[in-house]
């Protein structure tokens, strides 16, 4: 047994990913180490009773503990209300969780030499950083109906003049929006890129389209350059270094890239870009995620959804083959963070095995059918869900 010092927070969750959370516990954890789990269970039906309240103080637990791991769940929208009959539209627990928190999500693929990128280029992983806060995730639009005018009018909390630009005088209907974003956001969006591409050893790039937005995206690349002048002698000390560039030309860099690089990216430029990055990997159950706050507590989580339809499979008794490489990387994630941050080298080690006995369980030829479609050479056959984590077990046995 090895002991973890501290308490990781645990959040359970819903549908396949909750029947692959239970397996990847019972096999590959807790046979292993003498863990303090916090245990908040985010299943829909617990958000439902609790108000969702269960969802705030699994994030107070994190902030409280530092580690987190965390299962997919539902957001729910109208058709889950009628099947699990909710009071309400709960949020997204993970917008909740960020709201709480605050912070950057990294994303990076889990690669494995028999599954090669769409893109031939990409040898290395590709780890995106995507801003979470304001642009159009916090938009205020307006369906014009006819001739008007649409105006920004900044109204100064000081007794200083009125600040007004017309944005645009319709002849007819149209539309109009309203974004925002604040400097102290992305100076610590800038701040918790630097920190990672530092521990990690990766040279950052940053992108926005300041040539056509030259005072909104503009303010994004002067405040990111601020941050970067200001760790300088920290980023040379690590040989990171910083690269800016317009946005389309970092998506055409990127393309012919080799990887190996953080890619900070704007709010809406993440969101897109990171399922590109992810499907351009290969598998949904190949992407790991991190969400870093600046108060450096860690929550760790696979970045796909929790796999509706292979659920309704399990329940029907059929057999299923769902990934759970990026789960079980949610929890080395944690469990190697948690090490770190306890001076406990055997956790470290630990979360290191369990990585490599995944890799080399896919290496070998064992995968689930989302790997299996696009291995080179193809499996035989792809192996069921539980049969893929009993592989992974039986090649940690053998590392422990
Ligand atoms: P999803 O769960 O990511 O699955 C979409 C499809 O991707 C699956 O049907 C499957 O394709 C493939 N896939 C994803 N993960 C896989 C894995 N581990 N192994 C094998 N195949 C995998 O997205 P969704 O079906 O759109 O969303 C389902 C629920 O998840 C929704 O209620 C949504 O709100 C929630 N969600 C939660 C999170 C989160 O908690 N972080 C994130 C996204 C979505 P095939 O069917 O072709 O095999
Ligand atoms: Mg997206």
């Amino acid at each position: 047994m090895i002991t973890v010092k501290n308490p990781i927070v645990e959040m359970n969750g819903d549908e396949m990913t909750r029947v692959i959370w239970g397996m990847v516990k019972e096999r590959l954890l807790l046979p292993y180490l003498a863990i303090d789990l916090k245990a908040y269970d985010l299943h829909i039906k617990v958000r439902d009773e609790t108000d969702d309240r269960i969802t705030v103080e699994a994030a107070n637990a994190i902030a409280r503990y530092g580690v987190g791991v965390k299962c997919a769940t539902i957001t729910p929208n109208a058709a889950r209300i009628s099947e699990y009959g909710l009071k309400e539209q709960w949020k997204s627990p993970n917008g909740t969780i960020r709201a709480i928190l605050d912070g950057t999500v990294f994303r990076k693929p889990i690669m494995v030499a028999n599954i090669a990128p769409m893109v031939r280029s990409w040898v290395k992983p590709i780890t995106v950083a995507r801003h979470a806060y304001g642009d159009i995730y916090e938009n205020v639009e307006i369906q014009v109906p006819g001739p008007g005018k649409a105006a920004l009018v900044f109204t100064p909390a000081d007794d200083s003049a009125q600040i007004t630009r017309l944005i645009h005088e319709f002849d007819g209907p149209g539309v109009v929006m309203g974004v925002h974003n604040l400097d102290r956001s992305i100076r610590s969006f800038a701040q918790t890129c630097i920190a990672y591409a530092v521990s990690a050893k990766l040279d950052i790039w940053f992108a926005a389209k300041d040539t056509i937005s030259k005072t909104y995206h503009a303010r994004f690349r002067d405040v990111f350059q601020g941050e970067i002048d200001a760790h300088q002698a920290e980023l040379d000390a690590a040989g990171v270094t910083y690269f800016y560039t317009l946005i389309d030309d970092a998506v055409a860099r990127i393309m012919r890239h080799e990887g190996g690089i953080l890619w900070a990216c704007t709010n809406y430029d993440g969101d897109v870009m990171s399922d590109m990055i992810a499907s351009g990997y290969g598998s949904l159950g190949l992407m790991t995620s991190v969400l870093v706050s600046p108060s450096g507590v860690y929550e760790y989580e696979a970045a796909h959804g929790t796999v509706q339809k292979h659920y309704y499979r399990h329940l029907k008794g059929e057999r299923t083959s769902t990934n759970s490489a990026a789960t079980i990387y949610a929890w080395t994630g944690a469990l190697a963070k948690r090490g770190e941050l306890d001076g406990t080298p055997e956790v470290v080690s630990f979360a290191s095995k369990l990585e490599a006995a995944v890799v080399e369980t896919i290496k070998g030829g064992t995968m689930t059918g989302d790997m299996a479609r696009i291995a080179q050479p193809a499996p035989t056959e792809a192996v069921s869900t539980e049969e893929f984590i009993e592989a992974i077990e039986r090649k940690l046995e053998e590392k422990l």
